[in-house]
């Protein structure tokens, strides 16, 4: 009895002992060399200032609940001590923490009902300022649903140079270009479906990086996006294109808005996911919805998101609350066609891809926003994971995913025809 005491103690101790190194080398990762620490949070009656100890990227903001809380999420800094100086508004407490590498969260307790507005950056964003304003109960809520609303930090700041290893420096392209629309491929029969496949990232986003082999994302996605369009008109069934067929960067609104343009029946964005936990693997199908099924979903929606902006410059071309997702009903069946198709996609893949156990998730993801284009996002396994990254790059890898996917649509479409013609039948 004794003795198993002193054996749980010990395996407490070593637990202990475990936590507080991963707790070590989690605050160390959290501080990358130059961003921008939270030096100071002043509270003027409904006046709010953050400053930073450098310049920061960007920032959002958005509203928790029970107990009602302001949080604003600060790219590309630091978290500084909790509390705050001054008094007399709606704040009672601010606590901080740092969300990710790159990202510091300030989480404002309020006392009454208040929302964030007038955000704006100085000029040299090393300070954020915004006012509290006061609303009702009901207000809050419906701010609450609004999800992220995002504080772009001033373009003066394109010109910094970059100043952590994977952050780029890159001409920034017009917002407002024409869509330019691809070729579409396969039967010249108009009538057959015509999927879109749109590989993630690309140009100067590379997205994902294998820190140890230096994979990048950008890459992968248009190999197995290429793959799965070769395997489809293989069959000759559908016709398919690409929102790229080259290493070039288009905007999210873009790679939805080519589907939409082409009158695309299904949407499939290619990506490959990448974590911390270099052990996380296998595939996972994401679609859209206004909250996200879970932290690790928010978190990923996050990250596909801010593909529009680099280096605090919104790319997007819009302001406020471009990165909320609000979702009108008549997205309402193309979500459900979505969750079937994603359905369909791990029973016909899995036999050629591994997929997570929670293969289906959802997320407010900005590429799968086209209202009335059934749309899914397929992280196709970890390029953070060795055996995932080596089996995303690899010919055979690319292969066997495409033949996966390529099935799935396929019996998707086979599907709806038998539906189309019962309809008809009576
Ligand atoms: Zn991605």
């Amino acid at each position: 009895m004794k003795f198993g005491w002193t054996a749980d103690t010990a395996a407490l101790h070593t637990r202990r002992m475990l936590n507080s190194l991963a707790l070590a080398s989690v605050m160390f990762a959290a501080t990358p060399g130059n961003a921008g620490g939270i030096s100071a949070v002043d509270v003027r009656g409904d006046q709010v200032t953050l400053r930073f100890d450098d310049s920061v990227d960007g920032a959002s903001a958005f509203l928790l609940n029970e107990p009602r809380r302001i949080a604003l999420d600060i790219s590309g800094a630091r978290i500084g001590a909790n509390g705050f100086t001054g008094g007399g508004g709606a704040v009672s407490a601010v606590r901080q923490g740092q969300v990710s590498d790159e990202t510091a969260r300030v989480v404002l307790d309020l006392v009454t009902p208040a929302i964030v507005s007038n955000a704006q950056f100085a000029q040299d964003g090393k300070s954020l300022s915004f006012s509290l304003q006061g609303v009702s109960d009901s207000g809050f809520r419906a701010a609450l649903g609004k999800g992220r609303a995002r504080i772009d930090a001033p373009t003066a700041m394109m010109a910094r140079a970059p100043r952590r290893m994977h952050s780029i420096t890159v001409p920034i392209p017009a917002a407002a270009r024409g869509l330019v629309l691809p070729a579409v491929a396969g039967p010249r029969d108009g009538a057959r479906p015509l999927v879109v496949i749109d590989a993630g990232h690309g140009g100067h986003d590379p997205g994902a990086i294998n820190r140890e082999n230096g994979k990048r994302e950008k890459d992968v996605t248009l190999a197995i996006a290429q793959a799965i369009r070769d395997q489809l008109l293989k069959s000759g069934r559908v016709r398919v294109a690409l929102t790229r067929d080259d290493d070039r960067f288009l905007i999210l609104q873009e790679r939805y808005g080519i589907a939409r343009k082409l009158n695309a029946d299904l949407f499939i964005s290619i990506h490959a996911d990448s974590a911390e936990n270099d052990e996380a693997h296998g595939a996972t199908v994401y679609t859209l919805s206004e909250t996200a099924s879970d932290r690790e979903a928010a978190r990923l929606a996050a990250r596909e998101n801010k593909a529009d902006i680099i280096n605090g410059v919104n790319l997007g071309g819009q302001s406020g609350d471009v990165s909320s997702i609000l979702i009108d009903l008549t997205q309402r069946e193309s979500m459900n066609i979505s969750a079937g198709f994603a359905r369909l996609l791990q029973r016909e893949a899995a036999p050629y891809v591994p997929f997570r156990s929670a293969y289906h998730r959802f997320a407010s993801l900005m590429v799968l926003k086209a209202p009335d284009t059934p749309s899914v996002l397929f992280e196709t396994g970890y390029i953070s994971n060795v055996d995932d990254s080596a089996f995303l790059s690899s010919r055979e890898g690319q292969d066997r995913i495409a033949r996966g996917v390529a099935r799935a649509i396929e019996v998707h479409f086979a599907r709806k025809l038998v539906m189309r013609e019962d309809r008809a039948g009576g």
